[in-house]
């Protein structure tokens, strides 16, 4: 029988496909919007100019000021900005950071956002705003921020160096992961769950292999698209408690960390999870162990396994533990969190090991 469920879907639009940044200017156009604020990070100032000139007179300016975890300083730069040009949207284009500065502009402004993603970090799917102020991130839910309509171009993708194109795969792949063992996953976000992951990881090692390879970037950009809508549509677990907590307490790169994490979480949460287990086993080629095939995953990819080579120090760890385990009544997790048991499972992310149970096909005691 199907258990009952509710399932809400997002008013946004989606364009998919090689050479669709050419319909960027109809896709603002048909908003209404006329003189959008261009955003990037500084590090793809060229990519952020190579948009506004396809986007002729409906661009107003560039900002090449996107930060990581959207610093609050530079929202209200950015703020100011979209005031002084007398923007009427912004155009978010590169990954997480660009988005998310989109996302704190329509929050205080309600200025429309169009997303142009360039890594798979799935914001732009999501109503979830982020902002940084003294080193704590503070976030929410507002569907102001959600983007209009994101324009999906894989050819975009394809300057993304090959470490980054592993660990922003990954990043994803963790959204799908926690959606499926989520209290409030559908059978529609299921499915979808368990699409992004394979698509994902069908194309990850292609990608990393050859850069420039259009079919596995598409594949790659697809999947993320679904990994990204499954996060907006549903609670995440420890996992990504864990990410937030060792990112913010240890200023942790954000794709790296989950890719060191994720094995190890799944490997706890598998024993109370066997329909999540079920369909991760199918997208990734029948796995009797999804958590040690995503950990030999990041090994074939080059990605990091391990919170030490990420700059994390053993005497870190009971700190983080802390703070997860205090943090348990604001995320759902299908298995109870414990103190011994998050220690134990950020030790073996720490170290690098394969995740436990894994060589013995044990769940943690
Ligand atoms: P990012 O946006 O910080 O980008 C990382 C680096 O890659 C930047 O230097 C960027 O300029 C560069 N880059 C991006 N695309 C490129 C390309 N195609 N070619 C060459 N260089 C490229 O990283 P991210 O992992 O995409 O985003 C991380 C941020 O997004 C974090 O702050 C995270 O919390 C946030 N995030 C938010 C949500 C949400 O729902 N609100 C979801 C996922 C991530």
């Amino acid at each position: 029988m199907i258990a009952p469920f509710t399932h809400q879907s997002l008013p946004m639009r989606v364009v998919f496909g090689a050479g669709s940044l050419a319909r960027l200017p109809d896709e603002v156009g048909a908003l209404g919007l006329t003189r959008v604020l261009v955003l990037c990070s500084p590090e793809q100032q060229d990519t952020g100019e190579r948009v506004a000139r396809a986007l002729g007179d409906r661009a107003a300016g560039v900002l090449p000021e996107a930060r990581v975890h959207v610093p609050v300083e530079v929202a209200h730069r950015a703020r100011a900005r979209a005031t002084e040009l007398g923007a009427d949207g912004c155009v978010a284009v590169g990954g997480g950071s660009a988005v998310g500065l989109g996302k704190a502009i329509a929050l205080a402004h309600e200025l429309p956002v169009v997303a142009v993603p360039t890594t798979y970090a799935g914001s732009e799917m999501t109503p979830v705003w982020g902002l940084t102020e003294g080193g704590v991130k503070r976030t929410g839910r507002d569907l102001r921020v959600l983007p209009r309509s994101v324009v999906y171009d894989p050819e975009l993708t394809l300057s993304l160096p090959a470490g980054l194109s592993a660990t922003s795969g990954v990043n994803a792949v963790a959204h799908a992961v926690e959606a499926l063992y989520a209290p409030d996953a559908t059978p529609i976000v299921s499915l979808m769950a368990e699409e992004g992951v394979r698509a994902l990881a069908a194309a990850l090692p292609r990608v990393v292999a050859d850069g420039s390879d259009l079919d596995a970037r598409s594949e790659a950009q697809y999947g993320a698209w679904l990994c990204g809508a499954v996060l907006a549509a549903t609670t995440m677990g420890l996992h990504h408690e864990l990410c937030h907590v060792l990112g913010g307490a240890l200023d942790l790169p954000h794709a790296e960390t989950h890719t060191a994490v994720l094995p190890h979480a799944l490997a706890y949460n598998q024993p109370a999870a066997p329909q999540a287990v079920a369909a991760l086993s199918r997208a990734l080629g029948g796995a009797a162990d999804p958590a040690r095939v995503l950990w030999e995953l990041a090994g074939r990819l080059g990605a990091p396994r391990s919170l030490a080579e990420l700059g994390v120090r053993e005497e870190d760890l009971p700190r983080v533990a802390d703070l997860a385990v205090a943090g348990g009544s604001s995320y759902a997790n299908p298995r109870p969190v414990t103190r011994d048991g998050v220690a134990s499972l950020l030790h073996d992310a720490w170290a690098g090991r394969a995740p436990a149970g894994s060589q013995w096909g044990q769940p943690r005691r």
